[in-house]
């Protein structure tokens, strides 16, 4: 969803160019994945890639990315590892990048996948997290020994905006509706205000129903009926904490595409920004997170019928359960995670593109 972003991105001689962010982890080697698979497809996509030095004192890496970004328009990003060992000075690269480039709306579309064993069926969630300030805002201090202040900014704008956002979003879509997901009874004036912008927003959008729910009846609802939920709009944290749920009831961490939208910029990723350390270099990370969200970022560029293409083949690829990885439940981890992407039927289909 693109909403009123205005790209165009930058595209040279009919191609685009996109910046990529291996990261740590598993980054690289997903990332490697998406652009084999680009390569085979034809996609007219060209990658300009970034590398981040997570151990870096200074931020020039981090600003030299944004700078890219900024050029691109269009980013698709391994995770940044943030050590929480490092010093308080030491922002999170991740962080920064989104607050810099003002990418105020974290979009994951949490839905039941074909081939994958899970508890629950028939999951189709939108989450809409407020992705630049809350609890992420960076401020904290000691202000005397023993006794932290970790300030959480809720703002009247930020949230007219993410509230304005969703409700589009649901409008867009045809969905029914909107939950606002909140702790007003104990933050009153913090979650109050953005309880109280996404009642004003949702006045304006009568065919959409609204609702609200506190988070920690969210995510017990969540485990116990998750087919009630429809869109979902809330704080940072929340939606960091909820989209981590959302994945594991879907089937985990490296099935679910993210995106981050601002009104310049956008940047896709997966969508619980694991970096996956324990189980990188070894070709087993379950490449499918990664791969939606390279088709999330060609929809973005409105290159849609290879983001269709993509998107169909990796979705077939699920059904052949000799093909998955470990995480998914395959028994046998001799499956690497490169089977899955090149072995099969959808290998057919991506020869066609480039005929
Ligand atoms: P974080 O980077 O937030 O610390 P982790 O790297 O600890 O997150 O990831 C959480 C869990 O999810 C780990 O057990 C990790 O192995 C698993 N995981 C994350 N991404 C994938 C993936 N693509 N495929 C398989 N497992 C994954
Ligand atoms: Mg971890």
């Amino acid at each position: 969803y693109t909403g009123q972003i205005i790209p165009p991105p930058a595209k040279y001689g009919g191609r685009h160019t996109v910046t990529l962010i291996p990261g740590d982890g598993i980054g690289p080697e997903l990332l490697n994945h998406v652009r084999e698979l680009f390569r085979f497809s034809c996609v007219p996509v060209d990658f300009e890639v970034v590398n981040v030095n997570s151990r870096l004192d200074t931020e020039d890496d981090i600003n030299n990315a944004i700078t890219a970004i900024r050029r691109n328009g269009v980013a698709l990003k391994g995770n940044i590892e943030t050590n929480h060992t490092m010093p308080p000075s030491h922002k999170s690269r991740n962080n920064l990048l989104r607050t810099s480039l003002d990418l105020y709306a974290n979009v994951m579309h949490c839905q039941s996948l074909p081939g994958v064993q899970t508890r629950h069926k028939n999951i189709d969630i939108i989450i809409i997290r407020e992705n630049t300030e809350g609890e992420y805002s960076s401020l904290e201090h000691e202000s005397v020994s023993g006794v932290v202040e970790s300030l959480k900014i809720i703002t009247r704008l930020n949230s007219l905006r993410i509230a304005e956002y969703a409700f589009r979003l649901a409008r867009e879509k045809g969905r029914k509706r909107v939950t606002a997901v909140h702790k007003a009874n104990i933050m009153k004036l913090g979650d109050g205000l953005f309880l109280q912008c996404c009642k004003e927003v949702a006045s304006g959008y009568p065919e959409i129903a609204f609702d609200s729910m506190i988070v920690d009846n969210t995510t017990m609802q969540l485990v116990s009926k998750p087919q009630q939920f429809d869109v979902m709009v809330m704080p940072n944290l929340y939606g960091n904490v909820v989209s981590n749920v959302c994945a594991g009831l879907v089937g985990g961490p490296g099935l679910v595409p993210g995106a981050n939208y601002g009104r310049n910029y956008a940047v896709f990723e997966t969508a619980t920004r694991n970096t996956g350390k324990s189980i990188a270099d070894r070709n087993v990370a379950n490449p499918t997170a990664m791969l939606l969200a390279s088709c999330l970022m060609l929809d973005h560029l409105k290159l849609h019928e290879y983001a269709t293409m993509v998107r169909n083949a990796v979705l077939t690829t699920m059904n052949e359960t000799r093909l998955q990885t470990a995480d998914i439940g395959a028994l046998n981890t001799a499956h690497r995670s490169q089977a899955v992407v090149f072995s099969g039927r959808p290998l057919h289909h991506w020869a066609r593109a480039c005929a």
